[in-house]
């Protein structure tokens, strides 16, 4: 494995991607800066989504500001140099990160937090006619545009969600809450058709059959319709082509606005990087470094915890962040190799806060559900806390 030396110069630090767990990294390094790093952040965009709003966006409970993470204030703050630029490879060998359009960034000590891409796999169609559910500026442009066009209909709307994951779904019914508060619902006596597809026989099968029932039962009265079993093979402007998972049958399904969740797979270029990965997600330990790089962490949706394997999900991203800072801090003061370094043991369950359209949603934890706008309430309190804490 190999390990970071010191050596004697400031030790560069670079962040590539502006995910939850480096946002608070930024925010952290502002509060107490630490001596002796230069920091560098790598991210396309200058602001980054808090997914957790983004169908509260939809619904239209949340303005775009709401959920928008300022990259630029907190890489200022922290006193970071700020690279608008994508990642496409790491070359271990010189440590240098390759870039987009920027020549190759070095570093000393690396971290990773990109997410996953959801681009639909190999479909050029779907990728065309179907939008991914992150960025948020297409989504939110095509989604406004969309909503102004539907009026001008002489007919209900037909919508789809390709992805039966709780992002989809909670995607959906904010969409067919939005319809109804726009009055675009209901048309010339007929009623949209929303419908949610999904790959798999069940929805969330490694959840609670709880939770799994109340979901069902919220779809229902959101009149999201749930069609299991179908994969999406194709796409124009006005359809969404399906695929029947057990029969191998084609359905067309008219769609009007078609936004897919799905296809939630590791970035293609990590496989590129020699590091050891687990179904393409960078394998972390406990300390969060890659279990055969110790000059590299990777945190959020692209590693895969092998001491403690989880679901992707940004509480995770969030609570590896302090984690991530304290072993940063204790690498680039630390003049000897191998360092003792903190672990991040993921709690085992956490509170599922899932939103049906309204200002509802279903608690769940301990393999129990319940619906209610308390629970509203505590997730929008809850959201709102994690964006206002790195407003400064
Ligand atoms: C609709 C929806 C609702 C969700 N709701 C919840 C919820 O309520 N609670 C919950 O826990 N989880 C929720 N999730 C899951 C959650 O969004 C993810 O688990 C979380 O965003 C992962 O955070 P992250 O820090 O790993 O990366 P991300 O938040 O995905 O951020 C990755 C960042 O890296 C940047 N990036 C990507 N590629 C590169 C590159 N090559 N070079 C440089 N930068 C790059 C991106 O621009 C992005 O800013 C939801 C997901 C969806 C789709």
């Amino acid at each position: 494995m190999s390990t970071y030396v010191k050596n004697g110069e400031a030790t560069k630090i670079v962040l590539i991607g502006g995910g939850h767990c480096h946002a608070l990294t930024l925010k952290a390094l502002a509060e107490r800066p630490e001596p002796g790093i230069a920091l560098t952040l790598i991210s396309p965009e200058p602001t980054a989504p808090y997914t957790g709003m983004l169908p509260g966006f939809v619904a239209g409970h949340y303005q775009r500001e709401d959920l928008e993470i300022d990259l630029e204030t907190l890489a200022e703050r922290a006193g970071a140099r700020l690279i608008l630029d994508r990642a496409l490879g790491v070359d271990r060998e010189s440590r240098t990160v390759l870039l987009h359009d920027n020549a190759p960034e070095p570093y000393d000590l690396l971290s990773i937090n990109i997410g996953i891409s959801s681009q639909l796999a190999g479909v050029p169609a779907l990728a065309e006619h179907v939008i991914p559910a992150k960025p948020l500026g297409r989504l939110a442009e095509r989604w406004t545009t969309f909503l102004g066009r539907a009026k001008l209909l002489d007919r209900p709307p037909a919508l789809c969600v390709i992805g039966g994951g709780v992002g989809g779904i909670e995607l959906a019914m904010a969409m067919a809450w939005r319809l109804r508060r726009e009055g675009l619902w209901n048309r010339g006596g007929a009623q949209a058709v929303l419908t949610l597809v999904e790959r798999g026989d069940a929805l969330l099968p490694s959840g609670p059959q709880a939770l799994r029932r109340r979901l069902i039962g919220a779809l229902e009265r959101a009149g999201v319709r749930l069609l299991l079993g179908h994969e999406a093979t194709g796409a124009d402007a006005g359809s969404v082509r399906l695929r029947a998972m057990a029969s191998g049958q084609d359905t067309v399904l008219p769609s009007d606005f078609t936004v897919a969740t799905a296809g939630a797979r590791p970035q293609a270029w990590l496989a590129q990087t020699g590091l050891a990965l687990h179904d393409g997600f960078i394998a972390v330990g406990p300390t969060l470094q890659s279990v055969d790089d110790g000059a590299i962490f990777a945190v959020g949706d692209c590693a895969h915890m092998t001491h403690a394997p989880r679901e992707k999900a940004g509480v995770y991203a969030v609570r590896q962040a302090p984690v991530l800072t304290e072993n940063l801090r204790r690498l680039a003061r630390s003049a000897e190799p191998g360092a003792e370094l903190m672990p991040y043991t993921p709690q085992s369950d956490y509170l599922k806060l899932i939103t049906t359209g309204g200002r509802e949603a279903i608690a769940s934890k301990w393999g129990l559900a319940l619906r209610s706008h308390l629970s509203w309430r505590i997730k929008d309190r809850i959201d709102r806390a994690f964006m206002r804490s790195l407003e400064g």
